[in-house]
């Protein structure tokens, strides 16, 4: 025997999925599925098609859409490439100087989220040319490294949509609020809330941003550490403050309706008069900013129940100047993306579990001959859309039948040599026990006519 065969240290590693991801396993993955099958049909009836993206793009393209100074960017993005030592500084928040001086060869990094992707496509593949305003929707994995909790996952999945080109017609903005409505309300989503809010845009928002920061200076020293940061960074972020002893401060600062310029505050009206057109309830929130720098007059964030704190499902905005910042035509864009994991939490702490996925039909044969008529029926099964367990080695007919029960087949198809030579096959209906002997034509007429419950 080799040396140390039998020592501890030799048993191969039990690995496990790394912290943050996780397995989606059945039957939730039929829940997954549901949902997203519900976003293809609701997209499409509002003429939306689907974009498939990269999982990484150049670190570039985000650190230029989302923003340098957000924690998305700054602190969340997996980033490799470039030189080793690099990649470790990035990875270390040690990040100082532009990219360029830092990795000559180019870093790319797994979005931390789509909408700056699909501004790329959009560039890249001139579609500015095709008919205004281009719809188009993705669903997938993105990538930010975060505190994993409930909710809050390292690597999540969103489904979302951006509307761009064309005009900033508020009816846009309402329309894809509709949108995201009709879905949840297809899903069965309780307790939805949408909070709405402008952030007016590059005439009116920095003046406001200003007064902001000089409001919070007065102030500086009753705030946390995170907000003290921020009134440098992003002032705006403060009034996302969950902190309890900020709450009472940050109700006194200047609001941003209140310093709207013209332009913005006309389209903020028209959103909210085109959303009642549309029979769409709405809160009016005017702490609602959004994390990432890129949106400009009206953001929206969406509630459900079920999640504790880690409770919106769903965020979005219009942020006209993106595609320009990212090299293209000025162009109008409005969008948002949805938290799949947390939208698919919410549903299951209201009770929508997925539909229990048994099999319709357990065949259990008994002996060679029956074994080729049971390959046949099974065939003849899955092409009418029933789910047919066909068990690959012989089996006693107990076993069988017990096999079948655990699977929750609805019926467990009895095929011996004497079913085949008389031909006669039985039908057991598990929930009752009760049997019935049918001709095969008869039989697979009579399962015809049930509905497959994997459908
Ligand atoms: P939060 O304030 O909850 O961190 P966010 O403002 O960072 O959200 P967005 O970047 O707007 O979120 O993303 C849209 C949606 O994606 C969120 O409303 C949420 O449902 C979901 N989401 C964001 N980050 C995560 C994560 N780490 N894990 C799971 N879902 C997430
Ligand atoms: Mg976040």
């Amino acid at each position: 025997m080799s040396e140390g065969a039998t020592k501890k240290e030799d048993k191969p590693r039990k690995f496990q999925a790394i912290r943050g991801t996780r397995d989606l396993l059945p039957p939730e993955t039929a829940l997954w599925n549901g949902v997203e099958q519900t976003a293809h049909e609701v997209f499409a009836t509002f003429g939306f098609a689907e974009i498939r993206l990269p999982i990484f793009e150049s670190t570039d393209l985000f650190a230029r859409s989302i923003g340098a100074e957000t924690d998305v960017v700054s602190k969340e993005m997996y980033t490799f490439g470039g030189f080793a030592e690099f990649s470790a500084k990035v990875r270390e928040g040690r990040m100082v100087g532009t990219l360029e001086e830092i990795a000559p060869e180019e870093m790319i990094s797994l979005r931390p989220e789509a909408t700056a992707s699909v501004c790329r496509a959009y560039i890249e593949h001139g579609m500015h040319a095709l008919p205004q305003p281009v719809k188009l929707y993705y669903m997938g994995p993105m990538f930010r490294r975060e505190r994993p909790q409930k909710g809050r996952y390292r690597q999540f999945y969103q489904i979302g949509a951006e509307i761009l080109g064309g005009p900033d017609a508020p009816a846009i903005d309402a329309e894809v609020i509709e949108m995201l409505m009709t879905f949840f309300e297809r899903l069965g989503l309780q307790g939805v809330r949408l909070d709405i809010n402008s952030i007016g845009d590059k005439n009116c928002r920095p003046k406001y941003v200003e007064l902001l920061r000089a409001e919070l200076l007065k102030v500086k020293n009753k705030l946390g550490a995170d907000s003290q940061r921020r009134i440098e960074t992003n002032p705006l972020r403060v009034l996302d403050s969950k902190l309890e002893s900020e709450q009472a401060i940050i109700e006194k600062l200047p609001r941003i309706a209140d310093h709207l310029c013209q332009d913005c505050a006309t389209h903020y009206a028209t959103v909210k008069r085109q959303l009642e057109l549309r029979g769409v309830v709405y809160r009016e929130n005017w702490r609602l900013v959004r994390g990432l720098d890129y949106y400009m007059r009206t953001t929206f964030e969406i509630t459900a129940a079920g999640l504790g704190s880690q409770n919106a499902v769903c965020g979005g905005g219009r942020y006209d100047g993106l595609v320009e910042l990212l090299g293209g035509s000025p162009t109008k864009g409005i969008g948002f993306a949805i938290g799949e994991d947390r939208l698919i939490l919410s549903l299951q702490e209201s009770g929508k579990a997925a539909p229990l996925q048994g099999r319709d039909v357990y065949i259990a044969w008994m002996g060679e001959k029956a074994y080729a008529t049971a390959i046949r029926a099974a065939k003849d099964l899955r092409a009418t859309g029933f789910s047919v367990e066909l068990p690959p080695i012989k089996q006693k007919f107990g076993k069988a039948l017990g096999q079948a029960d655990r699977l929750g087949a609805r019926y467990a198809l009895i095929l011996g040599d004497n079913e085949v030579s008389e031909g006669l096959w039985t039908l057991k209906t598990l929930a009752d026990g009760s049997q019935q002997k049918l001709t095969e034509p008869d039989l697979l007429e009579f399962l015809r006519e049930q509905k497959p419950v994997s459908s």
